[in-house]
């Protein structure tokens, strides 16, 4: 893949030479005379790096590091004269890879090129990889919901931001019924195929604002920010009903029918997590006690 290179220097000689040479070692090149006319070919050409010299008419070269850094992180490499009043500390500051004294030979700007390249590159696979690790950290790999670590540290910011704006906050807790028999008839593969489902369906069935963890081996909860009790029992609801409407296949031409039983409240005012989490536990408990397959809400001052 050719790598593409913006050229900035109002000295036309200097610019044309290097133009051509950076063609010939098959760079997509581009160049402009002025700071201005370079940012405004930038924000129509994507260039890997800018190789500007510093003392021009008008804005000078630093300052165009400076914006360019700012504004899309383009790596930067200025050029200057040995008797120029710029020093290569300023540069760096100002945000460029790396300095070049003209006169330089083509073959040592070629190299610096190359160098600042492939450090880009390094930096991009780090970064990928530090955003996998980040996603990996707080997902479960089983049903891809969020895990119960993160569970914890979203459901202690949204009652900061209750705290803060006085928006009502909504909790679901939801269990597999029977789930220990199932496994124990069809085996723990068959049960981890419900999970999966289970985790699918919830993600169907809630609202974009909403999220969702698998909050222990079987059970999932709901965090509805914005959320009234009323509102977030008909969100439970409509999981509790779409999971019982499924039929699982746990053995060919075998239909089982699963369900599962939910605990709903809303956060009152002043309260911690633990005993916010500690009210929808009891509402799911109550769902099993009554029954199962069914959506027990208590309100937040009960
Ligand atoms: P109840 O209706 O009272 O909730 O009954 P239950 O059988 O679902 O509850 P119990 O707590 O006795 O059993 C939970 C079961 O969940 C036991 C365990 O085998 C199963 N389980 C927990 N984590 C996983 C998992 O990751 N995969 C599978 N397949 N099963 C799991
Ligand atoms: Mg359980
Ligand atoms: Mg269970």
């Amino acid at each position: 893949m050719a790598y593409s290179v913006l050229i900035v220097d109002d000295d036309s000689a200097i610019k044309e030479s290097v133009e051509e040479y950076l063609k010939l070692m098959h760079y997509t090149v581009k160049s402009a005379s002025s700071a201005d006319e370079a940012l405004d070919l930038l924000s129509g050409f994507k260039a890997d790096v800018v190789l500007t010299d510093i003392m021009m008419q008008g804005m000078d070269g630093l300052e165009l590091t400076r914006k360019i850094k700012n504004t899309d992180g383009v790596d930067v490499i200025v050029m200057t004269g040995y008797s120029a009043d710029y020093s290569y500390e300023e540069a760096i500051q100002a945000g460029a890879s790396d300095f070049i004294f003209k006169p330089f030979r083509f073959e040592e700007l070629d190299l610096r090129i190359r160098r600042v390249l492939r450090e880009a590159e390094y930096k991009k696979e780090r970064n990928a990889l530090l955003k996998e690790l980040e996603k990996l950290a707080i997902t479960d790999a089983l049903t891809q919901l969020y895990n119960s670590r993160q569970f914890f540290s979203q459901i202690k910011t949204e009652i900061k931001r209750y705290k803060r704006y006085s928006r009502p906050l909504s909790l679901l807790i939801l269990d597999i019924d029977f789930f220990k028999s199932y496994n124990d008839t069809w085996g723990h593969l068959e049960g981890d195929k419900v999970l999966m489902k289970i985790g699918h369906t919830i993600n169907s069935c809630m609202r974009s604002m909403d999220t969702a963890y698998r909050y222990g081996g079987e059970e999932f909860a709901i965090i509805l920010p914005e959320t009234r009790l009323k509102k977030a029992c008909v969100v439970g609801a409509r999981i509790k009903d779409n999971i019982s409407s499924q039929t699982f296949e746990p053995e060919p031409g075998r239909k089982v029918k699963v369900t599962v039983s939910i605990g709903a409240t809303e956060l009152a005012e002043g309260e911690d997590f633990s005993s916010f989490i500690r009210r929808a536990d009891k509402a799911l408990y109550k769902s099993k006690e009554t029954g199962r397959n069914k959506l027990t809400y208590f309100e937040p001052s009960s």
